[in-house]
């Protein structure tokens, strides 16, 4: 996807002003000052995010660059010194994206948000739920407008199915009164297994009924839109679930994940934990003399070795719950055969050991020792049984691995 951004603006303060801010969250800007100017660019520049437009050009004071630019097939988002009903909706109806007042430096805040949701909206993949056809592809052009991928099922049912093919689906969009499952007994299944932050739900229906909203919201949507809606509204409305979703989603991972070396924390282990499947295995393991690291490299020096023993664990165990234990200590939950298990233990322990870690003009060498325990009923045993082992590990030279 493009990082580029069109701006087409003639007050040269406002254009060095909207350039510095989106400069700077890391999009590439391409700047114009007048009509003549953005169509040469436009020859020469296919690949567009979207275009920031300045209304009125001095070569151009009607519109004509939205024009312009919509004809080549853009995203637009408009900025106008004046706010006109008519201008406003008949900018709309050509299909801009959204439209901004100029009247002063800080109402364009609303403008980096507005992108940046444009930038993450391709991560998200959208279910449109209607038994109407011509509904349905509204709603999809509308979503797929903004760069959201999508797709449609004619009623709850179908929806369901599509949702367990399709765990990726990150937002349904869905009407009521349907065939063969409605969208409120939908919306119940569905919470049974996706909670609202794993699957955000919007309710959309053209029943008169006035107790609509609150039926949704109490069956589990995340918001409710009577139709016909208006399109900015609907527009409002997804951003700011989604934005919520994405916030939400950071808030769990900046809770549950290590900073330093990005695995998982001691906290999402234990919430996380399998229920102690007869396949269970947990390895703790322990890097050798460590406060010698620090003492010899510094605590830096100590900091990259972890980052280190993480990356290998990472690449060994791509699949497993790999988390930093405590200060020098990982855990590894897996699931599986336990000699199995242990072997790849063994070739990741001789990886560490042959892999020095350049640091500054050094190369710091380091050891790990593992204690290994499988099935118990308890996490907290058995964590126990491979600290225990690990401890064992210890006191017969470190270096090595004991998992019985
Ligand atoms: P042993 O072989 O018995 O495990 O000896 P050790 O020196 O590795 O073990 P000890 O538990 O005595 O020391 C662990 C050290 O790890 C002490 C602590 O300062 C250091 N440490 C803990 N967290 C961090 C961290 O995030 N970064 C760095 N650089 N050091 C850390
Ligand atoms: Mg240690
Ligand atoms: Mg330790």
């Amino acid at each position: 996807m493009s990082n580029k951004i069109l701006i087409v603006e003639d007050s040269r303060a406002f254009r060095n002003y909207l350039q510095q801010i989106l400069g700077q969250a890391g999009y590439e800007i391409i700047a114009a000052e007048n009509f003549s100017e953005a169509q040469a660019i436009l020859n020469s520049q296919q690949d567009l995010l979207c275009a920031v437009l300045d209304y009125c050009l001095p070569d151009a004071q009607d519109g004509e660059i939205i024009d312009l630019l919509l004809s080549h097939q853009h995203k637009v988002i408009v900025l106008t010194a004046m706010f006109q009903e008519e201008i406003r909706e008949q900018m709309l109806a050509k299909g801009v994206l959204d439209y901004l007042l100029k009247d002063s430096m800080a109402s364009v805040s609303y403008l980096l948000p507005l992108i940046r949701r444009l930038t993450n909206n391709h991560n998200h993949k959208c279910l449109v739920v209607d038994d109407s056809m011509v509904v349905r592809h509204h709603v999809v052009q509308l979503l797929e407008h903004q760069y959201l991928q999508t797709l449609q099922a004619e009623n709850g049912q179908q929806a369901i199915e599509l949702i367990e093919q399709n765990p990726d689906i990150t937002l349904v969009l869905t009407d009521h009164d349907m065939p063969t499952k409605d969208g409120i007994t939908m919306i119940r299944e569905l919470r049974q297994n996706f909670d609202k932050n794993q699957l955000a739900i919007l309710g959309i229906s053209g029943s008169d009924d006035h107790t609509m909203t609150a039926r949704f919201l109490k069956a589990g949507a995340n918001d409710f839109l009577y139709k016909p809606f208006n399109q900015e509204e609907f527009f409002c409305r997804i951003h700011q679930i989604l934005d919520m979703k994405e916030a939400t989603s950071e808030l769990y991972r900046m809770a549950n994940q290590d900073s330093l070396t990005g695995l998982w924390n001691r906290r999402f282990l234990f919430g996380q934990a399998c229920g102690g499947c007869e396949k269970r295995n947990i390895a703790m393991l322990d890097i050798d003399f460590f406060k010698k690291v620090n003492d010899n490299y510094g605590h830096d020096g100590g900091d990259a070795a972890l980052v280190m023993v993480a990356n290998i664990l990472k690449i060994y165990f791509p699949d497993d719950v790999v988390a930093r234990f405590g200060g020098e200590e990982f855990c590894i939950q897996a699931c599986g055969h336990y000699e199995e298990f242990v072997t790849r233990l063994e070739q990741m322990r001789q990886r560490v050991e042959k892999t020095p870690i350049p640091y500054q003009d050094e190369e710091i060498k380091i050891t790990i020792s593992i204690g290994v325990s499988t099935a118990l009923d308890n996490l907290d045993q058995q964590i126990k049984v491979a600290d225990d082992r690990l401890y064992q590990a210890k006191e017969n030279g470190r270096n090595q691995t004991i998992y019985q």
